[in-house]
């Protein structure tokens, strides 16, 4: 599974840092205010060419600028990595003017960026766009800068920061991690709270309807067997994956939504069965094994839910076997230097749902996905294991939703919306399974599979879309849930006994009359389970933000204990969640 790890491993805020940094951001940047995010690149057409030997790359294509602030603009930011240099910039065939200068910031992994300060020949009005001519070059050796100055031990800071080209293994992810193609921003700072995320996320929210294409080529000695060159891939998630005999890989998307393009290149093994490709070092023939085995029962269950997997999906192994794992689209970067079975079975779920259910809404495309694994889990070792796994994502979002439910008013992260992985992978992941756990397998299940990506003949335009294929399958209204966990961010709901009321009918049955309250604003349908002598009996109910809601239960003997949610929903507050019934009640 892929976890965000950064963002759960790396903030070290340090106030004088942000300080020290701000200071030097500051002195080189012209007078006169920038607004370096006034122009989005809607357009990518590059080549790019390595050479591992000197780590070096070479880019040159166009750029399509798009001015989406409200007021004309003449000067344009564009940032690379502070590796790389630019070489030329140029507009109708002329070369423009620019200023090169370093920018402090941590989108990119040396904590710099090379940024162009560019005069354009004429004034760019409100939504309009300019094509450039662009040049650059430099190199991507592997560089922790970013976490090493906010305190991370380098060691560890290059599990997560593995980016690099070289001559026996090259990966490269795009903006958050390395600027390898142009980008628009301002200064991120990992010192600063969630500057960073705040910034990259926000990038990833601007590019999403950018069309990218890059050509990435290595040429060799002929004599030599080629490496081999991948690239995710999407656009209309037809084409081969970009793994190609003339060592050469283009990474299209007709639309960016929340990828974040990535190359790799190595002596790869390649053990692919299309639509899944499975690349996998040599040494690593156990652990790749794994993933082998584990593909025939993954295929069958992602078919039996997802429908048949058919995109182009591809797993591909690490050099360094402590590499943190990456996913962006339609690309996994795993290591298989262990042989791990139940990891390799997730991976590949995660994989065969992206293949069996493209969409451009991250919500849906990562969430079902996370939901998939859980779902594997649960078939493999029962509920509790799934929830075991779903409970390793709860961390990743709870602090940040406890600061919606604490400050009135602050927007959040609505999930429909949001670019921030946390939400939309892990939020994500939980809202799926509830909506699981509320409507049924196979009303799900039909719902899914009536789904249809926005892309062509695009079905995908209304936001109410899911809401609606749930409903209309599950025949239940699911407005308020879908308004508490999708289109608004409410925070999470905080569940707990308010009351319990044992008492005999007159045929001296054992009954009890539980009301359980929500302090928080979203509303969730959640199980409760009253213990009694002999057994225990498994209710769930509705209870809707700051409401109660009450019900009764038939019982063979006295009840002893409520326990309210087995944590199949995430809740702000667990502490409240056992009730003990005292003698005087019963
Ligand atoms: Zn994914």
């Amino acid at each position: 599974m892929i976890l965000v790890i950064m963002r759960l491993v790396i903030m070290r805020p340090l106030g004088w840092l942000g300080l020290f940094f701000g200071l030097t951001a500051s002195l080189t940047v012209p007078a006169a205010a920038l607004n370096r995010e006034a122009f989005i690149i809607a357009k990518y057409d590059l080549e790019v060419r390595l050479e591992p030997e000197q780590q070096r790359l070479g880019a040159r294509g166009k750029i399509t600028l798009r001015n989406d602030s409200g007021q004309p603009q003449k000067v344009v930011a564009l940032q690379i990595s502070s590796s790389l240099n630019w070489r030329s910039i140029r507009v109708d065939g002329k070369s423009v003017q620019f200023v090169s200068q370093p920018y402090i910031s941590d989108i990119d992994h040396t904590g710099a960026l090379s940024e162009a300060i560019v005069t354009l020949p004429v004034e760019i009005k409100p939504r309009d766009s300019v094509e450039l001519e662009i040049g650059y070059e430099g190199v991507i050796p592997l560089d922790a800068t970013r976490l090493v100055r906010v305190g991370v031990p380098e060691g560890i800071a290059k599990h997560s920061s593995w980016d690099q080209i070289s001559p026996s293994f090259t990966a490269v992810r795009g903006a958050g991690y390395v600027a390898w193609y142009p980008i628009t921003t301002e200064a991120a700072d990992f010192s600063e709270g969630n500057s960073l995320f705040e910034v990259a996320d926000r990038w990833k929210a601007r590019a999403a309807g950018s069309e990218f294409k890059a050509r990435i080529y290595f040429s060799q000695p002929s004599s030599e067997a080629p490496p081999i060159l991948i690239c995710d891939h999407g656009g209309g998630y037809s084409a081969e994956f970009g793994r190609n005999q003339a060592v050469s890989a283009d990474c299209i998307w007709s639309a960016l939504g929340a990828v974040t393009p990535t190359f790799a290149m190595a002596d790869y093994q390649d053990q692919s069965k299309p639509p899944f490709y499975l690349f996998s070092l040599p040494g690593h023939e156990a652990g790749a094994s794994t993933y082998s085995n584990a593909l025939e029962p993954a295929m069958k269950f992602v078919s039996g839910w997802f429908g048949q997997p058919s995109a182009p999906v591809a797993i591909a192994d690490f050099a360094d076997p402590n590499s943190g794992p990456f996913e962006s689209g339609t690309l996994l970067m795993a290591s298989m230097a262990a042989e791990d079975s139940k990891l390799a079975g997730i991976n590949l779920i995660h994989e065969l749902v992206h293949s069996a259910l493209p969409s451009l809404r991250p919500w849906i495309y990562e969430g079902l996905a996370h939901f998939g694994e859980a779902m594997y889990r649960e078939q493999q070792g029962g509920r509790q294991a799934a929830l075991d796994l779903l409970g390793l994502h709860r961390a990743a979002f709870l602090d940040s939703e406890k600061e919606v439910s604490a400050v009135q008013k602050n927007p959040g992260q609505p999930l429909a919306t949001t670019f921030d992985e946390t939400y939309y992978r892990s939020k994500a992941a939980y809202v799926w399974w509830m909506l699981r756990d509320m409507v049924g397998d196979d009303a799900l299940k039909q719902a899914i599979g009536k789904y249809r990506a926005a892309d062509g003949k695009d079905k995908d335009k209304d936001p109410k879309y899911v809401e609606q294929l749930i409903e209309a399958a599950a025949k239940r209204d699911l407005g308020w849930f879908f308004n508490d966990w999708v289109y608004q961010d409410r925070g999470l709901p905080d569940l707990r006994v308010q009351s319990v009321h044992p008492w005999k009918t007159e045929k001296g049955v054992q009954m009890i009359t539980v009301t359980l309250e929500n302090l928080g604003d979203a509303g969730a349908e959640v199980p409760f389970t009253v213990l009694f002598e002999g057994g225990e009996i498994t209710k769930r109910i509705e209870v809707r933000a700051k409401s109660t809601a009450t019900t009764r239960v038939e019982l063979p003997g006295a009840a002893s204990e409520i326990v309210v949610n087995d944590g199949s929903v995430p809740e702000s507050d667990l502490t409240n969640n056992v009730f003990k019934i005292d003698a005087q009640q019963k």
